[in-house]
């Protein structure tokens, strides 16, 4: 399948990924898989219907295009920043993994292959002394499947942080701060936050974020 011309599909990001290939699910179908037909999911179907709608429009290329745009911003600060590193500081990017770092938004292969503009950000960051931290919403069980797939496409990780039994309880945004964090508790100054969810950058605990579409949530 040529991904220039494939449409997007959806996986809820726990999904995730199993994602790796048997759940996501083409955007249309989605809603239509819902039984509950009180009021209010009915209105949810509705509005998740319009947005998929929306969001079918969105092509590989246009998404590709969205992101090249918010890296376009990112890398030349990243590279100011690196050249201003403070003696003894250790720095850190965060990032988030679904449609951030590794194309899972679009068609269904494993190893989910890079988010070139991203990676681009990446291998400067890594090359330059910075180390990467990957935090994601996938649950523990796909860690090692999801730390082979970074470390293929070229990402050298100093920390993955994926869910545990007791983060999935917990607020992703809530979740995702708590890891920064820990990670500045290490020592890092984290740099960048790199995310297309607004729950992978909200909560503080990083100098400059940077956001990639995720179309109105119907991009986990
Ligand atoms: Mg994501």
């Amino acid at each position: 399948m040529s991904r220039g011309t494939c449409t997007r599909r959806i996986g809820m990001t726990a999904v995730a990924t199993v994602a790796v290939a048997a759940m996501a699910v083409p955007v249309g179908a989605q809603a239509a898989t819902t039984s509950n037909t009180s009021p209010a999911s009915t209105a949810a179907t509705a509005a998740a219907a319009a947005a998929a709608a929306a969001a079918e429009d969105v092509d590989y290329a246009t998404w590709q295009q969205d992101c090249r745009q918010v890296m376009n911003q990112a890398m030349p600060y990243v590279k100011q920043r690196i050249a201003a590193t403070k003696p003894g500081e250790k720095q850190a990017i965060v990032f988030d993994i679904d449609n951030t770092t590794l194309e899972t938004g679009f068609g269904l292969s494993y190893p989910s292959p890079a988010n070139q503009p991203v990676l681009e950000v990446a291998e400067y960051a890594q090359e330059h002394g910075v180390d990467l931290f990957f935090v994601t919403a996938r649950p523990g069980i796909i860690y090692l499947p999801t730390e082979y797939n970074l470390e293929h496409e070229g990402y050298e990780i100093s920390g993955l942080y994926v869910r545990d039994l007791s983060d999935l309880f917990m607020d992703v945004a809530a979740y995702k701060t708590a890891q920064r964090a820990d990670i500045e508790s290490k020592g890092y100054t984290i740099i960048a936050n790199i995310g297309n969810s607004a729950t992978d950058l909200s909560g503080g605990h990083a100098e400059k974020t940077f956001k990639l579409p995720d179309y109105d949530g119907q991009l986990s």
